[in-house]
């Protein structure tokens, strides 16, 4: 099988709450998603996505995404979307580094093989485990009283893990940590995420401040030899994310003990194989996740369904259905949450079809 054509849409997601803000007075309004077509010569079609959340998260932007895809798309006419790792390793020799252009394509061959096969994505990941996987809430930047007041609202839906975006002024974020906390049943998890946002001195008052609630601390600030820093000074226990973008960063942190968990998101990873290859790493070296990506729509939540239901349920600390975040729906078949949880579709590949009615007409092709 060959890949005949590679087609992009764009396609705009406003959000329910209006905006989603994060550390350091980090905003956006509306995601820029983009959703990736890779036509076969057998006449099976793969869809994926890939959606930054906005340009200042990792270094990646939704137009860079389109203008990466643009360069590197000609190059793969002619390869077999079946052959994931080859693929994989031709995108690399094509363009180095920029792991988010390569994820949606990657997705896409995911989804191709799933049809071929006649298999779910998460049977060729590994399997599924269990009925249906555990979600978070991001409860996004507000004050105190109106964070905790969105998680009681969110904790209704059914929703038990919740991810506090702080990352602001440490004061104002051990009052968030513990007005959360407050509204908490035990068994309730709370994960205080800082998003990079705070200098060392700044988490070190917060971890202290918070010693006695139960919470966990998330990438409290930018680099990994801060966070391993505030990691050796706190008995929280410790997830990181933005640092954790390669197999050499988890095996880093593994042999440094610097967290109890990580967060493996699709594009950070550069698609579903590598975000495959770490989880299994992980698995191996015993270590928890946060199965996601950076942002997205159906076809996003549906690829972090199969990577999410495809882990063993022990490893897997949380997921995320953005698809409820958005007010767009851009694909029929994506999971829908159920008591702050979501299953991998049971259809062959990811378990979507497109709404081109949404999408609109390609904004490029080749
Ligand atoms: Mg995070």
């Amino acid at each position: 099988m060959n890949i005949t054509g590679i087609k992009v849409y764009q396609v705009d997601l406003p959000l329910h709450e209006g905006n989603y803000s994060w550390s350091e007075g980090k905003s956006v309004a509306v995601f820029d998603s983009t959703v990736v077509q890779v036509e076969t010569d057998a006449g099976v079609t793969g869809f994926g996505e890939v959606c930054p959340l906005g340009p200042v998260y990792l270094p990646a932007y939704a137009s860079g995404a389109r203008a990466g895809i643009q360069e590197l798309a000609p190059q793969l006419i002619g390869l077999d979307p079946l052959q994931l790792q080859a693929l994989n390793l031709a995108m690399d020799r094509t363009m180095k580094g920029h792991p988010y252009v390569k994820s949606a394509i990657d997705m896409a061959c995911w989804d191709i093989l799933g049809k071929v096969a006649g298999l779910p994505v998460c049977s060729l990941l590994g399997g599924r485990y269990g009925e249906d996987v555990v979600l978070y809430r991001a409860i996004s930047q507000r004050s105190a009283v109106e964070m905790a007041d969105n998680t009681t609202g969110y904790r209704a839906e059914g929703y038990r893990r919740f991810q506090l975006k702080v990352g602001g002024r440490p004061d104002e974020d051990i009052d968030r940590i513990r007005a959360v906390r407050e509204i908490l049943e035990p068994g309730d998890k709370l994960i205080a995420d800082a998003n990079t946002g705070w200098l060392q001195h700044e988490a070190m008052r917060v971890v202290n401040a918070v010693r006695d609630v139960d919470v966990y601390i998330e990438q409290p600030c930018a680099t990994y030899d801060q966070c391993l820093s505030i990691r050796r000074n706190t008995n929280l226990p410790f997830v990181l994310d933005e640092v954790i973008d390669s197999i050499d960063a988890i095996l880093r942190g593994a042999a440094d003990h610097a967290m109890d968990a990580v967060n493996i998101k699709i594009s950070k990873f550069g698609g579903l194989t590598k975000a495959r290859q770490a989880r299994d790493l992980c698995v191996s070296l015993g270590i928890a996740m946060t199965i996601e990506d950076s942002w997205g729509g159906d076809i996003i939540t549906a690829a972090i369904a199969h990577l999410a239901h495809s882990t063993p349920t022990e490893f897997l600390f949380t997921s995320t259905d953005f698809n409820s975040y958005v007010t767009t729906s851009i694909a029929d078949g994506a999971p829908q949450r159920v008591d702050g949880r979501m299953a991998a579709s049971t259809a062959p590949g990811l378990g979507i079809t497109p709404k081109f009615e949404v999408l609109g007409d390609p904004v490029w092709a080749c």
